[in-house]
């Protein structure tokens, strides 16, 4: 089934790490967005009645709303829109699509931006499952990324989630910060446990050559622990959620039983989503779609009823495949090799097994009948496995 991708690009302040779609939160300019947002997908679902049409989507006509069970508010900062503007988002969506009863309907939450009447209503507009920005729990880390919250007002925004109702939680934290040693990551692992989140997604921070957080990091001579240290801090960090009754199933995202992010899942099984917003990407029926960057060029576009896609491609045989091995190897459970060969009519052990097997030898893969996955070693060098299929 398709996921739905919805793209708020606005925060209250620019973090200076950070290298997504995003902008300065202005007031008029988001009821401009939201207005353009809701025209997107009502003319994407007639398409889709009509028999596929304009978008990602050219490949498989469909008639009739098109059955989707994942709604994903990312961003920017998702939660600084108002509860009604995400309900009125979300009605556009079972609209336009065939929305099964349970779908997964996350939103992004920034803990400075919520409080527990502000969550309790995002609840009623229909979001079952909240992703918060934390990054650390440690306070000097946390002014370090220039991050608008303190570790307190996380932990108070998961408490007022639960009282809110809400029992699919997820948190984002980042490792390999300016000057982090190795304890001090755990610190943030064992606080973010403590909190019990359903879900947690572990990124390591990549400081761009741009990102002003270069700059900080040069005048105050802090910089990242070397590599043992990281690949140390990824290893105990995951060992940790373990004992914790989390189960890695992604590079960066472990779960709870029965809290894998069904959205998510679609980027990494080789599955379909439609993106909406400025800057959204959407692959479908073997073609991908990305939509203009600007939030004004977007709310332009959409206004003056044109596609706001700006790059629409068809995807080769070559190119699907690759797509699927690279993220499918992101999984724990890794890639069925007959399923790919079933699909794609490729036998990859044939192709590449002479270059796999130096890194089945050296512990980082494994092959197993029909299945070939990463071990956790391996996690931490996927690009060079993965660079064997490019
Ligand atoms: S809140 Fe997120 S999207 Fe916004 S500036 Fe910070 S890192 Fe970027």
């Amino acid at each position: 089934m398709l996921g739905l991708y919805i793209h708020i690009p606005f925060c209250s302040a620019i973090c200076n790490y950070c290298n997504f779609n995003r902008g300065l939160f202005d007031g008029p300019q988001k009821a401009r967005y939201v207005e353009a947002l809701l025209g997107e997908i009502a003319t994407a679902g007639t398409a889709g009645r009509a028999g596929g049409a304009g978008r990602a989507d050219a490949a498989r006509p469909f008639q009739g709303r098109e059955p989707a069970d994942t709604i994903f508010f990312g961003g920017g900062t998702p939660s600084l829109l108002e509860p009604e503007e995400i309900a009125r988002i979300i009605a556009a969506c079972r609209e336009g699509f065939d929305l099964t009863a349970d779908a997964e309907i996350t939103l992004e939450a920034n803990p400075e931006t919520v409080d527990e009447a502000k969550l309790a209503a995002f609840r009623a507009a229909g979001i079952n499952r909240l992703s918060f920005g934390v990054q650390s729990f440690r306070e000097t880390e946390l002014r370090r990324l220039s991050r608008l919250h303190t570790a307190d007002r996380a932990r108070m925004a998961v408490a007022e989630a639960r009282a809110a109702g809400f029992s699919n939680l997820s948190l984002d934290l980042m490792m390999w910060l300016p000057d982090q040693k190795v304890e001090e990551w755990l610190e943030s692992v064992d606080a973010a446990i403590a909190v019990a989140p359903e879900h947690l997604s572990l990124y390591m921070l990549e400081v761009y050559p741009n990102a002003p957080l270069k700059d900080d990091m040069a005048r105050a001579r802090w910089s990242q622990a070397p590599d043992e240290d990281v690949a140390a801090m990824y290893v105990a960090a995951m060992e940790r959620l373990e004992s914790a009754g989390y189960e890695q199933y992604e590079i960066s995202n472990v779960a709870k039983p029965g809290h894998r992010s069904r959205h998510n899942l679609k980027y990494w099984t080789d599955g379909e989503w439609l993106g909406f917003g400025c800057g959204a990407h959407s692959t479908k029926g073997g073609a991908r779609a990305k939509n203009v960057a600007g939030t004004d060029d977007y709310i332009k576009c959409i206004g003056s009823g044109q596609s706001a896609a700006i790059e629409v491609s068809r995807m080769s045989g070559a190119e699907q495949l690759g797509d699927a091995l690279f993220t499918g190897l992101r999984l724990t459970d890794g890639v069925n090799l007959d399923a790919i060969r079933d699909r794609y009519g490729v036998d990859v052990w044939e192709r590449h097994g002479a270059d796999l097997t130096d890194f089945v030898d050296a512990g980082l893969l494994r092959h197993e009948g029909a299945r070939l996955w990463l071990t956790r070693r391996g996690m931490l060098l996927a690009h060079e496995v993965m660079a064997v299929f490019v």
